[in-house]
């Protein structure tokens, strides 16, 4: 059988005067008009706690969303006991029936709920509408629909039988729960990091990151009214350590979806290595994590291109992102040329509330981000061997705002060419042009990293020589292209050595890990 391939969720444009821009404005008024009291969900019920934790858009600090309701160790157990309570019929339940969950949930996301999406994403997270159209509503309806697909390409594919016997492959989900950490910067990858495995029969506790729990408790509820049976996924706002004392020291704990820092990636996988007696099976672990992504200028690229590249790979979404450009080397014969266009560029940008849709910016995620986001320009403007060419500036006055800013230096291992920040920040290196093989090597030497990263070239030797030199630099590769922006189904997306176990969200690769496969033989 075949089932129909999905579209990608078309991007809705919300322009001046539109109803659908009407709507999103009103609904983002009522949202902001309600004091919201978002509760946990274990076992498919609310949790309120006494601790009530305050929430605000990063962009506007003076105005209240309301509270989420903080859980400790008892809920974080509560928590896995409904998984673990849940699991059987889940597990037995026909993939259809759990497909049909999650479809549903993609058709409530991108239709009924759009708006909802929409405001709590551009509300909770600072993202302008454009930035939360493309992550709150498509690409987590992406992720839903073609996760469905991709689990039905693995549950066809089954052994040959020999005459007189019969082979089947089982495809198990895995035994135990399934643990899913979600960053703040994706209401996506929110949705997809407890789903995948959901979808492939497992059960879950869900803990996003704190500055996530406004959308998150939203992209929990389009779960549930789409069916979702109580305890399959479990929704908790927990302390960190706290949770991972409970979780990893569980011998039902089966896997653990990640999406967040290196340092926290390693530190979890090394706790779990401590653990690794306590288990009944070796946990999956997958895990997608930072970057520092570059772009490559060859002195025959298109000098507009480049500046678009880097205005939009750098700026969009604040920085906040895996993927964003943060160092650029730019030949020097067509370096005048992107300067012009990109500082051009940059000065029209517009940056603000959420609530004026021709903003291109807003303030970055939290004040642990802005003052380290802050640290760097500092130590870029108080230095040597970098000039600050573009923005600097920074204020946490009303919002945690931070000017879309470009460093340039002739360090190529300047501190800011080598660090995640996490931030509108880009460091620019140029080189001579005739030292591009030399190039090539800082670029796959200079980072720990290997997440996105971009060649732009007109002469094909030279994007086939980048492509092979930097095999394993960047496990989404962009030939004249910025190194964001991936969709799903068409560039699954992740990275290895430091940027993760490269098991690819949105793809089927990613499916392959939630489960534990049985060959069963029977003799006729
Ligand atoms: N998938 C996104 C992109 O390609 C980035 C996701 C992330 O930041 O983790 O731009």
């Amino acid at each position: 059988f075949e089932p129909p391939y999905p579209v990608n969720e078309p991007v809705r444009e919300y322009r001046p005067g539109s109803n659908e821009k009407e709507a999103l404005l009103e609904a983002i008024q009522a949202m902001k008009a309600k004091d919201w009291d978002h509760p946990m969900i274990i076992d498919g019920k609310e949790v309120f706690t006494d601790t009530k934790m305050k929430m605000s858009p990063p962009h506007e600090l003076d105005h209240a969303l309301g509270v989420y309701n903080k859980g400790d160790e008892s809920h974080v157990e509560q928590a896995i006991e409904a998984a673990l309570k849940a699991k059987a019929d889940w597990a037995a339940t026909p993939w259809q029936e759990r497909a049909a969950v999650f479809l549903k949930a993609a058709e409530i996301i991108t239709g009924p709920k759009r708006d909802i999406m929409n405001a709590s994403t551009m509300l909770g997270q600072s993202k302008t509408v454009y930035q939360s159209e493309i992550d709150a509503v498509c690409e987590l309806a992406d992720f839903l629909r073609f996760n469905v697909y991709y689990m039905t390409q693995i549950y066809q594919d089954q052994p040959n039988s020999d005459p007189g016997i019969w082979n089947q492959l089982d495809y198990r989900p895995l035994e135990g729960f399934v643990f899913a950490i979600t960053p703040f910067n994706f209401t996506a990858i929110a949705g997809n990091l407890p789903s995948a495995p959901a979808l492939m029969g497992n059960t879950v506790v869900w803990k996003p990151a704190e500055s996530q729990i406004f959308a998150a408790h939203f992209v929990m509820e389009a779960f549930r009214e789409a069916g979702l049976p109580d305890g399959v996924i479990n929704l908790i706002y927990t302390d960190g350590p706290q949770t991972g004392d409970k979780v990893f020291s569980h011998p039902e704990f089966a896997g653990l979806h990640f999406t967040g820092s290196t340092q926290v990636f390693k530190s979890l996988w090394h706790i779990i290595n401590e653990n690794l007696d306590v288990y009944r099976n070796y946990p999956r672990i997958v895990g997608e994590t930072g970057g520092k992504d570059f772009v490559v200028a060859h002195g025959s690229s298109v000098p507009i291109q480049v500046a678009t590249a880097l205005t939009r790979g750098a700026f969009e979404f604040q920085g906040q992102k895996c993927s964003a450009a943060s160092r650029a080397y730019i030949a020097k014969s067509i370096w005048d040329e992107v300067k012009e266009h990109f500082l051009r560029q940059i000065q029209t940008i517009k940056q603000g509330s959420v609530e004026d849709f021709t903003n291109f910016m807003t303030a970055v995620i939290d004040e642990r981000a802005f003052d380290k986001i802050a640290k760097y320009i500092d130590y870029a403007q108080s230095s040597d061997e970098a000039e600050i060419i573009a923005g600097g500036g920074y204020s946490k006055t009303d919002g945690y705002f931070i000017e879309p800013t470009v460093i340039l230096t002739d360090d190529p291992n300047f501190k800011t060419m080598e660090e995640e920040i996490f931030g509108p920040v880009l460091t620019v290196y140029v080189y001579a042009d005739d030292e591009f093989d030399e190039v090539l090597d800082l670029v796959d030497g200079t980072s720990p990293y290997g997440l996105t990263g971009a060649i732009f070239a007109r002469d094909r030797a030279i994007v086939n020589q980048a492509k092979d030199r930097l095999k394993y630099a960047a496990g989404n590769f962009y030939i004249n292209d910025k190194p964001t922006g991936a969709v799903v189904g068409q560039q699954p997306f992740g990275g290895a050595r430091a940027s993760g176990t490269n098991d690819k969200a949105g793809s089927i690769l990613n499916l392959y890990r939630w489960i534990s496969p049985r060959i069963i033989k029977e003799n006729f």
